[in-house]
């Protein structure tokens, strides 16, 4: 059992370890982890994603005839790019400043995870538990859940309980986020010279029809009283090499947040209805909406401790960005799912990343008590 290693020292020491994603390169940051964990008596199972690049579920057994399925928490370990602008501070050193401990990860989401591995290290010493806390540690997230999908198609997972993912939420207690539809709408046509366009096919007016079609698109579902209305946005157009041909491919990239009440795969037969055969759909982000009913029981109990605990007021609220739960959950039985981590929200991805030092023991204390309550 280690209990020497602080919260606040295990973000400091996986944020040493450089796994920005691409490439990610999370193999050394796993291994320390995966040493801590097992010298503790977790038991670890790895999923070798790719090269350098492993999944990890470390298990703490429950010690009695398992009276639930396991409780299990998540995280990724790799990291967005450090970005154009220059750090003020080392993002690898993990330097302490004015309350604050700065770094690439150090909120999204290295004390996330530090913050559920430091509550597992402590239950591990509790001699008599009734079921099993998880541990789903994967790479690759960044780029669009990859690691998850490929820790879900490993079929490694199991049931669970509840799932706890440990993004930034700066320790509220959120019950799910929209869902993400990122896709390519690919218009083809035949080009022709510049000064005989009648003879081509212009993509460029197949793509603008496709917008008019979208601009103020109406998906006919009433808005989530918690999550609100989807949305849809146009990111970009790529169309056309040089002015004196008749374009004969545009691309329009086109990013839909979805609610409560609608699946991916039906927003995408709408909109190919929509569209028209013409128009070929090609998805690049495919992630589900992730929701928790705030009656749900054991959502009620977190709220409970994180009011107890932290003096939080309950609030029903969702996250802004998408997070592995929209892979790990529907593969784990579809658990009630909390999303909490000490890191700041409007912190991940920024320059100069920080989590405030204040906040990571709260969390650590709330996850804690998640897995006392789980396993009694
Ligand atoms: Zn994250």
């Amino acid at each position: 059992m280690n209990d020497t290693i602080s919260g606040l020292e295990l973000t400091r020491r996986l944020i040493a370890f450089d796994t920005i994603n691409p490439p990610g390169d999370e193999a050394e940051c796993f291994s320390y982890l995966a040493d801590l964990l097992a010298a503790a008596g977790f038991e670890l199972t790895w999923h070798d994603w790719r090269p350098n690049r492993p999944n990890l579920i470390a298990r703490l057994p429950a010690t009695e005839a398992a009276a639930r399925a396991p409780l299990a928490f998540s995280g990724h370990l790799d990291t967005v790019p450090l970005g154009q602008a220059t750090w003020s501070v080392d993002p690898f050193a993990g330097e302490e400043k004015e309350g604050r401990l700065y770094g690439r990860g150090a909120a999204d989401m290295k004390s996330g995870v530090a913050a559920f591995v430091i509550a597992a290290l402590r239950l591990a010493a509790q001699p008599v538990r009734r079921a099993e806390i998880q541990l789903l540690v994967t790479a690759g997230e960044e780029t669009g859940c990859e690691g998850a999908q490929g820790l879900v198609a490993s079929g490694l997972l199991q049931d669970a309980h509840a799932l706890v993912i440990a993004e930034p939420t700066d320790n509220r207690a959120l019950c799910g986020h929209k869902g993400a539809l990122w896709m390519n709408l690919v218009h083809e046509g035949v080009t022709a010279h510049g000064s005989m366009p009648e003879k081509g096919r212009n993509a460029i007016f197949a793509a603008v029809e496709s917008i008019q079609r979208l601009r103020g698109h109406d998906f006919g579902i009433t808005p989530h009283q918690v999550m609100g209305g989807p949305t849809l946005n146009i990111g970009n157009m790529k169309a056309g090499l040089n002015v004196n041909s008749v374009p004969d491919r545009a691309c329009v990239g086109v990013d839909i947040r979805s609610v409560v009440g609608q699946t991916n795969e039906a927003i995408r037969s709408d909109l190919r209805r929509l569209l028209g055969d013409g128009v070929v759909l090609e998805t690049l982000t495919d992630m589900d909406n992730v929701y928790t009913d705030f009656d749900d029981p054991w959502l009620d109990s977190v709220f409970d401790v994180a009011e107890e605990l932290l003096g939080s007021e309950r609030e029903v609220a969702t996250a802004t960005y998408f997070t592995d739960a929209s892979v790990l959950k529907p593969a784990m039985g579809n658990p009630p799912t909390l999303i909490m981590g000490p890191g700041a929200m409007a912190m991940a991805h920024q320059t100069d990343e920080y989590c405030e030092i204040a906040r990571i023991e709260p969390c650590i204390e709330v996850f804690e008590r998640l897995c006392r309550d789980h396993v009694a």
